[in-house]
């Protein structure tokens, strides 16, 4: 009789090549864990016959002497944004219910090709739009640390389902925050890897020159060995990179080398800021600087600029990405005849579309048209560059910038929605890392006075996820309170 436990991937490992437990027991377990938290709403679909069969055969290959692939009998969930072939995916809307899809992501065949088992899809904000999950056609998801509480969005199934223990991780996708700050909310890991680094074939695109496929789970060893397998260069997808990533590897304690850490100084003076959030990150950059690293808090005049770039720019590719769903090419068609092409198409939209994305279809038409093209979209293009330039004269400097996720700890439901601007400002410290292309990890350390979960910020240079793991499984083992 085989019983199942979850510590991490690698122990996991061990206890399928000694036998004292199986995949088919894991897949078990985690069905068992998504009937009993259905009050989440943190699943869309649950793959469960396929799950067992998969894991079935996965338990027959290791007994037939074959060795364990790198994620053999991993059980993740992907966000509904992500295609997997024959399967349901929604980006959580009206517009795309009922949809399947016709090929695999590349970072689903990736996770298939190294023995992962895909238990379900997760729910989040229709097309990944939004900070609260509850911008979605299946409704909001519930915050497991506080069911009274938004999970973050707009991964915010995701890290619930990590947070929850309905699988061992999850893909998500992050375009201006969408990984790392549900995972904040929710007191686990998230990745966004660098722009490029994992490819965007299959993943429903939002705003394409920011979006990026994401890694939540308990651990930043289990996301580094998720990251492995996903991470390199894809033909399907010309904006991936072209050249290989080093295999991200973590060191020995005793190893950890002296780092030269720098924080914006504006971001901890930010209005609405949390107070115990901006001591919490304050007392560890003290503390890191009293173990011999380099501190240095560095000017960026850029702050304010980033949020409304951010929205400039993504409502813009948004309302270019989403012109497809029109109820012909793809989508929900409104029953009846029309009169004409054009309120066909709108009778479409209206009804297939929540109000957030309309809103952002709108802004986004409204950016680009003729007569404030150049006051909107290129200046918030020329902005972007200027963030780009300065972020990379920083990493001259230093290996990591440290900042908050989040301004403040998951809000209650209802409560962030209610005025768009608020919400939108809020994206202060993660929409920077995907303006300027660079990987970042959301790493939870600390429990707020409300005893919510919060966590640390570290952004790594270009090409530097190796620093980045290396980095938050440093700060993981030297704060996290287990
Ligand atoms: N909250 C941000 C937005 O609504 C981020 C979303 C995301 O990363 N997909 O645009």
């Amino acid at each position: 009789m085989v019983g199942f436990q979850f510590q991490n991937i690698a122990a996991y490992h061990q206890q399928l090549l000694a036998g004292t437990t199986s995949c088919a027991a894991a897949v078990d377990h985690y069905l068992h864990a998504i009937a009993q938290h259905r009050h989440l709403n943190a699943m869309v679909a649950v793959f469960e016959e396929e799950a067992r069969a998969r894991a079935a055969e996965l338990d027959a290959a290791l007994q037939d002497g074959q060795s364990l692939l790198p994620l053999h009998g991993v059980v993740v969930s992907i966000k509904d944004v992500l295609c997997y072939e024959g399967h349901p995916v929604s980006a959580a809307s009206s517009m795309l219910k009922g949809y399947h899809a016709l090929y695999n992501a590349t970072a689903v065949e990736r996770l298939l090709l190294a023995g992962a088992i895909i238990i379900g899809t997760t729910n989040c904000d229709e097309f990944a739009m939004g900070s609260t999950n509850e911008h979605s056609a299946y409704g909001p998801v519930h915050n497991a640390a506080d069911t009274g509480r938004v999970p973050g969005g707009s991964s915010g199934g995701a890290a619930v389902a990590v947070q929850a223990g309905l699988c061992m991780a999850s893909l998500g996708s992050d375009t201006g925050g969408s990984v790392r700050q549900p995972a904040d909310y929710c007191g686990v890991t998230g990745l966004k890897p660098g722009y490029g680094r994992i490819s965007r074939w299959g993943l429903i695109a939002y705003a394409s020159s920011f979006d990026c496929v994401g890694i939540l789970a308990h651990s930043v060893t289990d996301v580094a060995l998720i990251y492995n397998q996903l991470a390199g260069p894809d033909g399907k997808d010309s904006t991936a990179d072209t050249t290989m990533p080093a295999k991200v590897y973590l060191q020995a304690a005793e190893e950890a080398p002296t780092y030269r850490l720098a924080y914006l100084a504006p971001t901890l003076d930010t209005e609405g800021l949390d107070p115990e959030i901006k001591t919490a990150i304050e007392q560890t950059l003290a503390q890191l600087q009293a173990r011999g690293h380099q501190v240095a808090a560095v000017p960026f005049p850029l702050l304010e600029y980033i949020v409304p770039a951010y929205y400039i720019l993504t409502t813009a590719e948004a309302s270019s990405n989403l012109g497809r769903y029109d109820g012909i090419r793809y989508g929900h068609q409104a029953p009846g005849h029309p009169d004409d092409l054009t309120a066909f198409y709108r009778r479409n939209r209206s009804e297939g579309f929540g109000k957030e994305v309309q809103r952002r279809i709108m802004l986004g038409s409204f950016v680009l048209s003729a007569g404030y093209y150049d006051a909107y979209f290129t200046k918030a293009q020329q902005v972007r560059q200027l963030i780009v330039d300065a972020t990379a004269q920083i990493f001259k400097e230093f290996d990591a910038i440290v900042m908050p996720v989040s301004p403040h700890v998951a809000p209650r439901l209802g409560e962030a929605t209610a005025d768009p601007i608020a919400m939108y400002m809020a994206d202060i410290f993660t929409v920077f890392a995907n303006l300027a292309g660079v990987p970042a990890m959301a790493i939870p350390l600390f429990k707020h006075s409300s005893s919510m979960p919060f966590g640390l910020q570290v952004l790594t240079n270009r090409g530097e996820e190796v620093l980045l793991h290396q980095l938050s499984a440093y700060l993981e083992r030297q704060f996290a309170r287990h």
